[in-house]
């Protein structure tokens, strides 16, 4: 992958609560993931598999005031001449391309204008309307104030604990959480909670299913991303089969199967919630190949088994 080094970085559509120290309130234990509603890119086996690695582990239960942040140090860093050599930076123009592809595929998909939403950047621990949320849960989505949230030291822990090292990981996550935000606006999310509340027994299937959307648009957005651009400057000079690999190699790593391996114990269908590794990149290249969101269809009759 090579970025446009002029592009000029939008760091408007970042929220920087990295200074911030996290939010407060809240003691450790409490897992209310399902409640909360707030839909991640790897299950919570990770916090047994990788506990320890924040420090604190979890969510603590009841939504807080979310935290403002300051954007003023991003801004400056990411509009040096060599911004896109930093991690945040990066970030920044990755979030960028992803709701530039958006707004204008969202009408042509969804009959509707794309809504924005902001990626807070964190430190360790933050507050937000799904709850208190630390480092450990990775990063994830939250419906009830339309934002995506993660903590950066994210990838170093994909690399060295999960083993994928690949920069187009980075993206591949982003895609992912603004995946779920296009299941939030197109009301996706909200029917297939309804679906898990009318029929308890298909919650994790059905939870498999909306992360399986996430991973195929995040291929859908993977397959158009050249033509993205900031402010008319092109963002990618190239995407390359290395970075599709990548991409593959990541959601290989993060499935269900391979999570579960990983942190020691059996492998157990029933407690799968994100799809196994096999499915997290067959629905990725589904969307990579197609590069349409209507490819993405995981809901439909026996898609997904
Ligand atoms: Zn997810």
């Amino acid at each position: 992958m090579e970025l446009n080094e002029n592009a000029r970085i939008d760091t408007s559509q970042i929220d920087d609560q990295r200074s911030s120290g996290g939010g407060g309130g809240g003691g450790i234990g409490g897992l209310p993931i399902g409640g909360g509603g707030l839909t991640g890119i790897i299950v919570t086996v990770l916090i047994a598999l990788v506990g320890g690695y924040f420090g604190i582990n979890g969510l603590s239960g009841g939504g807080g005031e979310p935290q403002a942040g300051d954007n003023t140090s991003l801004q400056q860093e990411c509009s040096q001449a060599d911004a896109i050599k930093q991690l945040d930076c990066r970030n920044a123009l990755f979030v960028n391309s992803i709701q530039d592809y958006w707004a204008d595929a969202y009408p042509q998909n969804f009959g509707d204008p794309y809504k924005p939403a902001k990626t807070v950047f964190f430190a360790n621990r933050v507050q937000t309307k799904c709850g208190a949320a630390d480092s450990g849960v990775g990063p994830f989505y939250c419906p009830a104030d339309d934002l995506v949230y993660i903590d950066l030291t994210f990838y170093k822990l994909l690399a060295d604990q999960l083993g994928a090292p690949g920069e187009f990981a980075q993206p591949y996550v982003l895609a992912h959480e603004y995946g779920h935000h296009i299941q939030d606006i197109s009301g996706t999310e909200a029917a297939m909670r309804r679906e898990q509340q009318r029929d308890p027994s298909q919650e994790n299937k059905l939870s498999v299913k909306l992360e399986l959307q996430a991973d195929c648009y995040a291929g859908v957005w993977a397959k158009n991303a050249t033509g993205t651009d900031v402010g008319g400057q092109k963002i990618f000079k190239s995407i390359t089969e290395q970075d599709i690999q990548e991409g593959l190699d990541t959601a290989s790593k993060i499935g269900d199967d391979t999570l579960q391996q990983r942190s020691g114990g059996s492998i157990n269908p029933a407690e799968f919630t994100h799809g196994t590794s096999a499915q997290r990149q067959e629905w990725f290249s589904t969307g990579y190949k197609s590069g349409s969101p209507k490819s993405c269809d995981t809901f439909a009759a026996g898609a997904v088994s």
